[in-house]
């Protein structure tokens, strides 16, 4: 576990990598959103970041949502929901995010509309798209992405903001690059297509790993969870691991 001071050099760090990428691309800073992706991470380490600034915070696990909420729900950050979502967990889920960026199929749209109608209210989601082809699990394929923006766009309690992929680990982040341009492509035609209710504003992309490539291909916001809170003690569980959603 990192002491307090380790996580605030850390984030330091990674808000420097941001702007260094940004200037090589001539990009605004602040049009970069960072949010800290938390899973394992225990609650008070989490706190240790947002006291130092972060203000959005990821998480994969409807149980660890739980688990952390008495701590997190008394501090100034939002929670968003970044895991592999399956239906029987939506409403556990809801009583803590403002953003699901894991939508990524028509089912879960459904089952988050009817749960949003019986508590009255409206969230904003991201569609999951696999940019990388059969070596990821989730999400839907770049060429099916704007069918279900237009099934999610009927669903007048889902405001979907844009779009969100996970790269996979790569030796090289280059590696990766054309992963994040498909995302940009995909967003563009969406945003082509001007389906109603419909802003593709985000483009959440970018890793640890691979946030500089990200923002070089135009990331509105990166996921970060090792380069701030450090490794995991179980590594490379972006979305193969049992760090999915449990069964
Ligand atoms: C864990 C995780 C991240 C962050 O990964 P790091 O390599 O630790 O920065 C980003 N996105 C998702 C969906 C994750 O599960």
């Amino acid at each position: 576990m990192l002491t307090d001071a380790e996580i605030r050099a850390n984030l330091t760090a990674v808000q420097g990598r941001i702007a260094t990428a940004c200037e090589r691309v001539g990009r605004d800073p602040g049009d970069v959103g960072l949010l800290l992706a938390a899973k394992t991470v225990p609650a008070d380490r989490v706190a240790v970041a947002v006291a130092a600034g972060a203000r959005l915070i990821g998480e994969n696990r409807a149980q660890e949502l739980a688990e952390k909420d008495a701590v997190l729900s008394q501090l100034p950050c939002e929670r968003h929901f970044i895991g592999h979502l399956q239906t029987n967990k939506v409403n556990q889920v809801l009583r803590y995010v403002t953003c699901v960026q894991s939508v990524d199929r028509a089912e879960l749209a459904d089952r988050l509309q009817r749960r949003l109608e019986a508590i009255d209210a409206t969230l904003d989601v991201l569609l999951q798209v696999n940019t990388s082809g059969e070596s990821s699990k989730f999400g839907v394929a770049p060429h099916h992405a704007l069918s279900l923006a237009r099934d999610i766009a009927d669903r007048d309690r889902l405001r979907l903001r844009g779009l969100m992929t996970i790269g996979l680990p790569a030796s090289d982040p280059e590696l990766i690059r054309p992963s994040y341009r498909r995302l940009r492509e995909a967003a563009q035609e969406i945003r082509a297509a001007a389906v109603p209710g419909v802003t593709m504003d985000v483009l959440s992309m970018g890793m640890s790993a691979d946030l500089d490539v990200a923002v070089a291909e135009g990331a509105t916001m990166v996921r970060v969870g090792s380069a701030v809170f450090g490794a995991r003690s179980l590594p490379g569980d972006h979305e193969r691991g049992p760090v999915g959603d449990e069964p």
